[in-house]
């Protein structure tokens, strides 16, 4: 008999979580990425667990999708927190995306590289097919969208300042990004930012290591992360609101600086000319790594939202499912890991013809898929990119006593509530 098959299109940190989902739940599943790698924004981020996501990342193990956690955690190169953040540690960029690879292979997933979707068709009220360009189309039962919310080069051109040549996304080199949900015909929305302008820029950059001073390199590699404080003429108030709100104001004022293995990241401070950087103690020298045009602007984000239920169908679709930076107004890979899980178990739910999945709000991950969702059905209220960490979600766990550093009370938490291992029954 042939098993199911769920479509993943996009292979970000969300599309890979989706698939290897929907790959135990005992589906066929293929995974469609534009690009020669994975994990795409993954490649240059490398914090994890800070603040809230620690809980994100415990419950997602205890609820049976640990895989993606876990091989991060094989590759920490420092136990390191920037300003206002705690429990953090840092991965190494550089080994990230051939172990996710293997966690995806390993699944039993399809993984078609430089496979850009173009197209959908349908039949019967349904998706059946997508298209991917000239080598023709790729049949499913379900569909997950994880084809993020970042650019293409027009997007970034028109509402940042240019094409910043960003090594997450490639777009010049593998054509922009398509969303398949959008394609369908679901409603597209947008973050915008305080003035009106849709989207917000990223806020991550990069510097080679070798142009920081020595002194400061020596202490960057020993201590993982230093937070250093901005010329008062760099402090921009208003940076923080076209970022999407995902730091604090105190961050806003450092340079946080983080070794990420090969390159030095600079966390929450979006876009700054050469010029601007140089004028901060011990980057005198500072050479950009990524964006490539950083002087120009930085990529754009947030870009493409599809409304979606808490299951994480699109809402109006019975086969169309959303996670990652394209199910919400979310930053983060804690963020977007959960919601593949989720959405790849649903889909291979749906494609069984099983009931969904809904997560309650007495879990953190719950709570935080229907708050987006939330936030999405509220005219005008699309002006913030939320994460476990940072700003009115974090203050929300923490007022709801969802937050804790307590492994053992998070995965107690989802033991009591009966959910243990919940997504990763094997349905097919
Ligand atoms: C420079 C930088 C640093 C960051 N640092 C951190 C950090 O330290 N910690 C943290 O938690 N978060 C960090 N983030 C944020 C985090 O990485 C993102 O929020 C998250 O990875 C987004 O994942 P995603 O899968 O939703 O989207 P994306 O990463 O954008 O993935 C979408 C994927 O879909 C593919 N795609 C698009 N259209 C198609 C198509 N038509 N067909 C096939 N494939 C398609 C794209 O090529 C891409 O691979 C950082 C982000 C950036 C850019």
């Amino acid at each position: 008999m042939n098993r199911p098959r769920v479509v993943v299109v996009g292979g970000g940190f969300a599309g890979c979580a989706a698939a290897v989902s929907a790959a135990k739940a005992g589906a066929e599943v293929v995974l469609l990425e534009r690009m020669d790698f994975v994990i795409a924004s993954g490649v240059r981020a490398g914090r994890m667990n800070y603040n809230g996501k620690l809980v994100a990342a415990e419950e997602a193990k205890a609820l049976g999708g640990g895989e993606i956690f876990e091989a991060l955690e094989s590759i920490v190169l420092h136990r390191a927190n920037i300003v206002d953040e705690a429990s953090g540690y840092v991965y190494n960029v550089i080994a990230a995306e051939p172990i996710v690879r293997r966690v995806v292979q390993v699944a039993g997933v399809d993984l078609r590289l430089e496979h850009r979707v173009t197209d959908v068709t349908r039949e019967d009220g349904r998706l059946k097919a997508v298209r991917v360009g000239r080598k023709g189309l790729v049949e499913g039962d379900t569909f997950v969208d994880c084809s993020g919310g970042a650019g293409g080069v027009s997007i970034c051109a028109r509402y940042g300042g240019a094409c910043a040549m960003c090594v997450t996304h490639r777009c010049p080199t593998f054509g922009d990004r398509v969303s398949i949900a959008t394609k369908a015909g679901a409603p597209e929305m947008v973050l915008r930012r305080p003035d009106g302008t849709p989207g917000h820029v990223e806020a991550g950059m990069s510097l080679y290591k070798a142009s920081l001073d020595p002194v400061l390199l020596t202490r960057l590699e020993k201590e993982g992360a230093i937070s250093i404080p901005l010329p008062r003429e760099l402090i921009d108030a208003t940076q923080l609101y076209s970022i999407g709100g995902v730091r604090s104001q105190r961050q806003m004022e450092h340079l946080n600086l983080v070794d990420i293995g090969v390159v030095a990241k600079c966390v929450g401070n979006g876009a700054m000319t050469p010029d601007q950087l140089r004028k901060i103690p011990g980057l005198e020298r500072a050479v950009v790594e990524n964006p490539m045009g950083m002087g120009r602007g930085n990529k754009i984000n947030c870009i493409s939202m599809a409304p979606r239920e808490d299951t994480l169908r699109v809402k109006g679709y019975v086969n169309l499912f959303a996670a990652g930076q394209k199910a919400g107004p979310m930053g983060g890979i804690a963020e977007v890991i959960v919601t593949g899980i989720l959405a790849g178990h649903n889909a291979a739910r749906a494609a069984a013809g099983k009931e969904l999945v809904t997560l309650p709000r007495s879990t953190a991950i719950g709570d935080f898929i229907s708050f987006t969702g939330e936030m999405m059905d509220i005219p005008g209220s699309l002006n913030l990119q939320y994460s476990f960490a940072h700003l009115d979600y974090f203050e929300k766990m923490k007022q709801s006593g969802l937050y804790t550093t307590d492994i053992r009370a998070i995965h107690r938490r989802i033991k009591d509530l009966g959910l243990t291992g919940v997504l990763a029954q094997k349905l097919i």
